[in-house]
């Protein structure tokens, strides 16, 4: 039950499952909110930076006022305020003008946008460190099933024989009807899609491990595989050509007969998503190195690898070896991601540097991940990477501004300009300038809002 549904007649029973802080939603703004409170490993430089950069200040404001009073003072003439005056001025400047605040403010503000940049972009970043690493991925690994491709099956060729393609959907869709198999739902979903009407079959049987039988419209129909066909001595011989070139691509053909003649095969397999080829070409011409990692055969594997143009295929991984072969990749000193939608991806989500989850997978995927795509788009994979290169460089910006107003600052106000000018830096201008140092680090943080990453954009290739 959704919002906006409709009772159309009668009446609805219905029980909330989840409430309040148990809801997505509501599950969605805490991981945000998570994230946004928690440090990047950057993070850590800076205040490791700030730790030493604090007492440096500090000494190099008893040092100005030490050499204003006992030397300084005495070697210009006609000076603008007694001696003690003076030097404490030189000495309240330099404090104020050194105040690490814009350090301390670098890091937070970039990360608090540039999470929130991604949840507008359905990317939920768990961490700040998530959201760094993302950017360094070297190799980025994906399960094949439910995150490559779409994890069920769909109709990929028609082959009649004798008829139209609409007729032979019109059979194969009307003996499926009412079948909870998948690859008979990939079947009727077909025939729905191209509008084709359906009817309802008598005399249904079903033959575990060959296929089905049923009478259509008068006559007798079979729909299986060739052991189906051979049973009922129906001839395959003259079409094998074309039943191995559906098979040798790694699909399921299935067979049609109407009274003992085979009109028509179809083709049935998991496809990839629209959008996966797009993002491996991507990924690849940022040079990150791409890796299938799947519990299915071998053949399967490579004929979707072929599709999307993935060099690098480790099939027939048992779950439990799954992480163990991202440790492999990590063990070659690469920073690896893995991208994944099922139970059996968790621990290697978890062992990955950077844990990528299809929002759309199974919830102990999603919980273990670090970076969870909402919209089951491979594209994000690519915007997230993107994000975080943006954002680490929205950090580095900040952090050489913040520290280049205080390198900068400290020797005006220590008095580096008086002999030249014969005016000290005011606190009051040291205090502005001071704080117009947070002010550009946070506008610069702010700015990444106007940021859309690259393969998000408009016409883009
Ligand atoms: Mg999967």
């Amino acid at each position: 039950m959704i919002g906006g549904s409709i009772n159309k007649n009668g009446l609805l029973k219905v029980r909330a499952t989840r409430i309040g802080q148990d809801t997505a939603l509501a599950q969605i703004v805490r991981l945000v909110e998570e994230a946004q409170g928690s440090k990047a490993p950057v993070q850590r430089l800076a205040d490791r930076v700030a730790a030493v950069f604090v007492p440096a200040v500090i000494i190099i404001a008893i040092a100005t006022f030490l050499f204003w009073y006992l030397v300084g003072f005495d070697l210009f003439g006609n000076m603008p305020a007694p001696r003690f005056i003076f030097s404490l001025t030189a000495f309240i400047s330099v404090l104020v003008i050194a105040c690490p605040c814009a350090l301390g403010l670098a890091t937070p503000t970039a990360i608090m946008v540039g999470t929130g940049k991604g949840a507008e972009n359905g990317i939920l970043i768990k961490n700040g460190e998530a959201l760094e690493r993302a950017g360094n991925v070297q190799v980025i690994v994906f399960d094949k099933t439910g995150t490559l491709t779409k994890g069920e099956p769909d109709v990929t060729d028609l082959m009649p024989i004798d008829g139209s393609e609409n007729e032979l959907l019109f059979l194969a869709a009307s003996i499926e009807k009412g079948s909870e198999h998948p690859l008979a739902k990939a079947i009727v979903r077909r025939a729905e899609h191209m509008k084709v009407d359906i009817e309802s079959p008598i005399d249904f049987q079903n033959l575990p491990g060959r296929g089905v039988k049923a009478t259509v419209g008068g006559s007798i129909v079979l729909l299986g595989n060739r052991t189906l066909m051979n049973e009922s001595k129906i001839a395959t011989d003259a079409h094998e050509a074309d039943i191995q070139s559906i098979e040798e691509k790694g699909r399921t053909a299935m067979l049609l007969a109407k009274d003992s003649r085979l009109i028509g095969i179809i083709g049935v397999a998991d496809v990839v998503k629209p959008t996966s080829a797009e993002a491996i070409a991507e990924l690849k011409r940022m040079n990150i190195e791409v890796v299938m990692l799947t519990g299915d055969n071998r053949r399967t594997a490579a004929v979707i690898a072929k599709e999307l143009g993935i060099d690098r295929v480790l099939a027939e991984v048992l779950p439990e070896d799954k992480a163990k072969e991202i440790a492999k990749l990590q063990t070659e000193g690469k920073v690896v991601a893995m991208v994944g939608d099922g139970i059996n991806d968790a621990p290697a989500l978890v062992k990955a540097d950077v844990g990528i989850a299809i929002g759309s997978g199974t919830d102990v995927a999603i919980e273990s991940g670090s970076i969870v795509l909402i919209k089951n788009d491979l594209k994000d994979v690519v915007a997230a990477i993107q994000l975080s290169k943006r954002t680490m460089r929205k950090i580095r910006q900040n952090l050489f501004w913040a520290f280049g107003y205080n390198t900068a600052g400290i020797p005006l106000a220590a008095g580096l300009i008086f002999p030249f000018f014969n005016v000290l830096l005011p606190p009051i201008i040291a205090a502005g300038a001071m704080a117009l140092s947070s002010v550009s680090v946070v506008s610069n943080a702010a700015l990444l809002k106007r940021y859309t990453p690259e393969i998000k954009r408009e016409g883009k290739r």
